[in-house]
């Protein structure tokens, strides 16, 4: 009986290992073409200052717009563009149509704000990143100062030099870089006082499971954020006390559901139109 089971076990687990690599294959031919036919979208999230109460950032979030599967949240095709070196090709997309979005705002008048754009461990590791953003802030017309890249720890931790000398490309174009989901990788602080950073990035997880331990957690990394002349931001704000929590902890700036999830463009322009009036 046990033999059989095994053998049973051991069909479906064959089986299911080669749908799942059919399934990938799949995803990954389907990830060219959307490429091509430009089948992705950005939604934009606010960030909002908690002092002065008002956006001072949009982050953008990728969506691919599936002929048949609707709108796929960037956690089911990130990793794979990742895997297979799409995400070069993508990640340029981002960064270049959230300027030119950015850009657009600003010259229908809405108040300037920055846009926020994830880069991928790959993208990060281009040689030509620094003049490739370059290049799209002039072609875009968008001042650097209201570009922020976000990236990860575990990206910044690897290949130091390499990371300080791209980082220092970015201070020199004025491009300010923040540190993502800040407290769920593996952070040195030798390098996150020698890293030209402009803001810590508190991961949501610390936000939303307010433990005593993630309590004194959030509170250290905001104390270690100012002591390093850094701005500090919340993800995953989701109600009222999330936002006093964090406002009676000096945390500078929010982001999440309570005031608002990603939106696409045209909500963008009625959320500011309500933020104005
Ligand atoms: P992230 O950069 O940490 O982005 C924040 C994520 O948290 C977003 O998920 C956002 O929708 C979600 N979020 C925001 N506020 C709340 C909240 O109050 N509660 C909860 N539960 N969630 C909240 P999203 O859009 O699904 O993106 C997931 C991740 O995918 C991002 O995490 C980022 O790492 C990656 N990603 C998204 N767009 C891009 C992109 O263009 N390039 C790269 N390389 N990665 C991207
Ligand atoms: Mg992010
Ligand atoms: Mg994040
Ligand atoms: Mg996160």
């Amino acid at each position: 009986l046990t033999k059989e089971r095994n053998k049973n076990d051991y069909q479906v687990f064959k089986k299911s290992l080669t749908e799942g690599f059919k399934e990938r294959l799949h995803l990954e031919t389907e990830l060219h073409k959307a490429l091509k036919n430009k089948d992705f979208e950005l939604y934009f999230q606010p960030q909002i200052d908690i002092k002065q109460d008002e956006i001072i950032g949009l982050e953008a979030l990728c969506r691919w717009n599936h002929i048949d599967k609707g709108i796929i949240p960037p956690n089911q095709f990130i990793p794979l563009a990742e895997q297979t070196g799409l995400i070069v090709e993508l990640g340029d997309w981002v960064i270049r149509e959230a300027c030119r979005q950015n850009k657009m705002w600003q010259d229908m008048g809405f108040p300037k704000v920055k846009v926020s754009v994830n880069l991928s461990a790959k993208q990060f590791l281009q040689r030509d990143l620094v003049s490739n953003i370059a290049e799209i802030l002039a072609n875009t017309g968008l001042e650097s100062e209201y570009l922020e890249l976000e990236i990860t720890e575990s990206m910044a931790m690897t290949n130091e030099k390499y990371i300080i000398e791209t980082l220092k490309g970015f201070q020199t174009l004025g491009v300010n870089v923040a540190l993502d989901d800040f407290g769920t990788g593996y952070s040195s602080l030798k390098y996150l006082s020698q890293f030209p950073l402009s803001k810590l990035k508190i991961d949501r997880l610390f936000i939303q499971n307010r433990t005593e331990q993630n309590i004194a957690i959030v509170k250290t990394i905001i104390h270690l954020s100012h002591s390093l002349n850094l701005k500090v931001i919340a993800e995953g704000v989701e109600n009222e006390e999330d936002l006093m929590f964090l406002n009676n902890e000096n945390c500078d700036e929010v982001q999440g559901f309570y005031f608002s999830k990603p939106l696409p463009v045209s909500e963008v322009n009625g959320f500011f139109n309500k933020k104005l009036s």
